[in-house]
């Protein structure tokens, strides 16, 4: 007769089964940690089934202030491999998280560190260094990912990244890079046609981050709410960014994370359009991957100015 302690076995390992099995498989998928959401996004891409990835940021913070969680040491601890977006801009937040979370291998400069930003034209490039001064463009301007272009330098970089750690997989990265990449061009000739209208347009920018994107689809920069990246205005600054917003009849002031409080002001003072983007991907759940994100992007700025 079957005890009451066998049926317990019994059920201990269906338990077991339950509750393992998945969770055996999942810790043999490569651990990646990125720091912003689109990085995520382009890993999974590349790395499929492969990869496991956590984005540190969820996409609506300031990418140079994202408010540390205790959660992200134990993240950073266990990752095979970590994604940034490089040229200095985690450097007010990451370095810290770097510092206690035990894992020499993901430390820059490290085989683990994977810097997307690796032979990415950059844009804003400093005369001289002054983050003594609190410029959070050390290194020129790091928002890039607003230009699809150095999308697909950084899903390179992902995949040779990757590949430096994981040799083995190199096939599978190089073909998921390549249909991302085929997928990447296809969208890129999309988004030109749909972003006709932003030719010429003349945009105001609450942090200089717009300069990638307005490149490549044609807009003009009349001015930035920030005195230099990071740096909040003077009075006096706004008082000249409105009279040069009447003259030049800019047409639209693009924030994110900031507080809407001094844009509204602007606005209220001049007609501008305001209109709230994020810089990274997974601001709104719309916005999940990259290639949501810049779609999402152009046509906002497209409905905006029409
Ligand atoms: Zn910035």
């Amino acid at each position: 007769m079957k005890t009451f302690s066998h049926y317990l076995k019994g059920f201990c390992a269906a338990l077991a089964f339950v509750f393992l099995a998945p969770q055996t498989t999942h810790a043999q998928a490569i651990r990646v940690v990125a720091t912003f959401p689109d990085l995520a996004d382009m890993t999974r891409q590349i790395g499929k089934d492969l990869v496991s990835v956590e984005s540190l940021a969820t996409g609506v913070e300031d990418p140079h202030g994202v408010p540390m969680k205790p959660s992200f040491v134990p993240r950073l601890n266990r990752a095979a491999v970590l994604i940034v977006t490089g040229l200095d801009d985690e450097h007010a937040w990451l370095p810290a998280l770097l510092d206690v979370a035990s894992n020499p291998k993901i430390m820059a400069g490290q085989r683990g560190y994977i810097d997307c930003s690796t032979g990415v034209p950059v844009l804003d490039a400093p005369t001289r260094l002054d983050r003594a001064e609190g410029d959070l463009h050390p290194k020129g301007n790091p928002h890039y990912l607003l230009d699809p272009a150095n999308g697909k330098i950084a899903a390179q970089n992902i995949a040779a990244g990757l590949t430096r750690n994981f040799p083995q997989h190199q096939q599978a990265f190089e073909k998921n890079l390549a249909a991302y990449l085929a997928e990447l061009d296809s969208s890129i000739a999309r988004w030109e046609k749909m972003a006709a209208p932003l030719h010429g347009v003349k945009y105001v920018e609450y942090h200089p981050e717009w300069v990638y994107f307005a490149r490549r689809f044609g807009l003009t920069r009349v001015g930035s709410i920030e005195l230099k990246p990071g740096i909040e205005p003077t009075p006096n600054h706004l008082v000249q960014l409105v009279q040069q917003i009447k003259q030049e009849k800019a047409q639209v002031l693009i924030y994110g994370a900031q507080n809407p409080r001094i844009p509204q002001q602007i606005s209220n003072e001049t007609g501008i359009k305001l209109l709230r983007l994020y810089t990274s991907a997974g601001g709104r759940s719309e916005t999940n991957t990259y290639i949501k994100w810049i779609d999402y992007t152009v046509r906002a700025l497209v409905q905006a100015v029409s």
